[in-house]
């Protein structure tokens, strides 16, 4: 699973194991701060490791491997795009990943405004005058492009972080 050298990605859903069998007492679900700190002590040994820049690069390619697998096992709405966007507003909002909304939409264009209330990544966090959802950037990318097939490019203009009380991604197709 983890221990061969790869170019492409190798992973499979089903890697995410029968967790309803593994955690008879536990259960599926877990504390929001322990996802978190999985995710930012990850991301700080990552900068400290290769830097801030990679390090992104990494978060926002993990997000949209994550976005486009979400897409292939979760959605089952594809026919049409404004059906795709409510089984995914329902999907996150039933994970609990978050709240999302579509503020301004282009569909000639292929440009969107997209907000997340109550995200998973940073919803509460110290204000800190930065964007820090860049796994959210990818996986919001992803997500489109198993949807449409083009390519996108996702970039979070407002963050908790930031002082704003939802994230909020401008996404535009890729150049
Ligand atoms: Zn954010």
């Amino acid at each position: 699973m983890f221990k061969e050298e790869r170019d492409d990605s190798q992973f499979e859903w089903t890697m995410l194991g029968n967790v309803e069998a593994g955690r008879p007492n536990l259960g599926l679900t877990t504390d929001v701060s322990v996802y978190r700190l999985m995710q930012f002590t990850l991301r700080d040994t990552l900068i400290k490791e290769i830097g801030v820049e990679a390090a992104d690069r990494i978060f926002y390619q993990a997000g949209e491997n994550a976005g486009r697998r979400f897409f292939e096992n979760l959605i089952t709405k594809k026919d049409s795009f404004s059906d795709f966007i409510a089984e995914l507003q329902e999907r996150l909002r039933t994970l609990k990943i978050g709240i999302l909304r579509v503020e301004k939409s282009d569909l000639a264009a292929w440009t969107f405004t997209v907000t997340v209330a109550e995200d998973l990544d940073c919803s509460g966090l110290p204000v800190c005058d930065e964007q820090i959802c860049t796994y959210d950037e990818g996986f919001i990318a992803g997500l489109l492009a198993a949807q449409t097939g083009k390519a996108f490019v996702v970039k979070e203009v407002d963050c908790w972080c930031s002082g704003d009380r939802v994230c909020r991604f401008d996404v535009k197709p890729a150049a």
